[in-house]
């Protein structure tokens, strides 16, 4: 029997609930293309979270008992389990999120990256070391290591169901922290699968990773359980809503929220290059992409060549459900109704639709908006949808600086033919990440950390800084020989502090 077939009993069992929650509310999710039903969860409240959380905290001690090498053994026994299972999993995706199988596919490869990565790298980035004691204490050794937090709570969104909890779920697993996962009621079946996955791939401590299913009250029952931290992938609304709940327990946050990522396009760019990242960054995944190209600020020089390029790469793409297609249907039915509200105020605001621009159920069909005033809702707020905006800019400065005019700051891009003027422009890009001459590349290196600023949110997920995020500084002094005299005694003479006053002097007094 595959995972798959085990998925209905799964998502009756996965978050270990016992007997009685067989009666309990339930939902469905569905397929986005056909509106297939793809599997039935149980529906957990306040109080089967409160079990489950219960059950990791167990788990946690076991797991966290380990070390990092008997976790680093465990954590190899999923990935390899999750790479042999593939095209199974990758067909769940195609079925519950929409996207492609071959996205699917390579959704899944980061995940497996990141895994390996963050369970490689967890000894030396968090395990006990000497740093130096310093003159104040230099008859005492001191220790700095990193322990984890308990049970961390992860609460994720729909339009990457595997990559994205994964940059949380690998990273908090790596740290020696127990996970319980709460996916997007959208996208619960792959939530399950990969709880699933865990349960028999590490069965000795198979309550160190499960999942609780339901909508935004199971969510809220998370925030409330009392975990070590909560970290929320998903929209800044809800996730100024999870704050609050989480204030109510002083529960700690990790906030990776949406984007508005734009691309600058440089005079001496190589505009095909350009043309073939943005549109790349735009249109796949349905534009349903956090870190996906939203805006494009092309210098005068190379404007009219971009919009050219943009336009015919654009013309070979086509929405739908079968192995051609260049992108799936919107996963969340109201998704669209954001999309065409964008769209309409384009066209009002005397925006130019330069391609594209129907809506035929949820295929969006790939939309390049041109003209389009920098206050329209398409340019200011999340579309999240297979849709692009050019602007013709004086530039590369205007164009940062228009780059830079938005609320949100998670990814971006740059090309540009000089590595000296690209580095400059991308470290003032006010994001988290950028890549030169490439889009997304930076969610592929599993050492450098993934987050944003501004309303994308804050804390990291990834790198070494994913890893600190997901446990707490322990520091530790311990004498190694006592000095004839002790500064932090009552019984010191009162000489010492002047003495002391003196070293000082003689040590900082010059520094001006
Ligand atoms: P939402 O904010 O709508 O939901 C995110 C998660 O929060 C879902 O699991 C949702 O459950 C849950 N939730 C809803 N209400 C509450 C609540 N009151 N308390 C606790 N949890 C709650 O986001 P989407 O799922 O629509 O995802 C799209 C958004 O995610 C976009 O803005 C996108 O940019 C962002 N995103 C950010 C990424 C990043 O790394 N920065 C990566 C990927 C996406 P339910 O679905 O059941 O309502």
């Amino acid at each position: 029997m595959s995972l798959n077939e085990e998925l209905h009993s799964v998502s009756r069992t996965t978050a270990g609930t016992v007997a009685r929650h067989d009666t309990q509310e339930t939902f469905r999710s569905t397929n986005p293309a056909t509106g297939a039903v793809v599997g039935v969860f149980p529906v957990h409240d306040a109080d089967a979270v409160a079990e489950t959380v219960a059950r990791a905290r167990v788990a946690a001690q076991t797991w966290a008992a380990l070390g990092f090498a008997g976790r680093r053994v465990r954590l190899a026994a999923y990935r390899g389990y999750l790479a042999r299972r593939m095209h199974e999993l990758a067909e769940l995706v195609h079925r519950e999120n929409g996207k492609p199988h071959a996205d699917a596919i390579l959704e899944i490869t980061l995940a497996i990256d990141h895994l390996a990565w963050a369970s490689t790298h967890a000894s030396k980035t968090l395990g006990p070391r000497r740093v130096r004691a310093g003159m104040l204490a230099a008859n005492h050794a001191a220790v700095l290591e990193y322990q984890p937090l308990g049970v961390v709570g992860v609460i994720g969104p729909w339009n990457y169901p595997v990559f994205t909890p994964m940059g949380s779920i690998a990273y908090a697993l790596s740290a020696g922290n127990a996970v319980v996962f709460k996916p997007s009621e959208f996208t619960p079946a792959i939530g399950a699968w990969l709880a699933a996955a865990w349960r028999a791939a590490v069965p000795d401590v198979a309550d160190a990773f499960q999942v609780v299913t339901g909508s935004g009250g199971t969510g809220a029952a998370l925030c409330r359980a009392g975990v070590g931290k909560l970290a929320f992938t998903g929209s800044a609304a809800t996730g100024r809503t999870v704050m609050a709940t989480c204030a109510e327990t002083l529960t700690p946050v990790l906030m990776e929220l949406g984007g508005k990522d734009a691309m600058i396009v440089d005079d001496d760019a190589d505009v095909a290059a350009a043309a073939g990242a943005a549109v790349w960054g735009a249109m796949s995944n349905g534009g349903q992409t956090c870190i996906g190209i939203e805006r494009v600020y092309a210098t005068s020089a190379v404007y009219d060549r971009f919009v050219a390029e943009v336009t015919s790469q654009v013309a070979g793409l086509r929405p739908g459900s079968d192995d051609d297609a260049a992108y799936g249907p919107m996963t969340m039915a109201g998704q669209t109704d954001v999309v065409r509200r964008h769209l309409d105020d384009a066209r009002s605001a005397g925006g130019r639709v330069a391609t594209g621009g129907t809506v035929d159920g949820g295929f969006i069909a790939p939309t390049v908006l041109l003209d389009v005033p920098e206050s329209s809702s398409a340019v200011r707020e999340e579309t999240f949808g297979p849709t692009l905006t050019i602007a013709r800019v004086r530039d590369a400065e205007e164009a940062l600086q228009r780059a830079n005019a938005s609320t949100m700051g998670l990814g971006g891009s740059v090309f540009s033919g000089s590595r000296a003027k690209a580095m400059d422009l991308a470290r003032r890009m006010r994001s988290g990440m950028t890549s030169i001459n490439s889009v997304i590349t930076f969610a592929s290196v599993p050492a450098l950390p993934f987050g944003g600023v501004g309303e994308s949110g804050f804390g990291r997920i990834h790198g070494e800084d994913g890893l600190r995020e997901f446990s707490r500084a322990k520091a530790i002094t311990r004498l190694r020989f006592a000095l004839p005299v002790d500064l932090m005694s009552f019984r010191r003479p009162p000489s010492a502090t002047d003495t002391l006053a003196r070293v000082m002097g003689i040590v900082h007094g010059s520094h001006r």
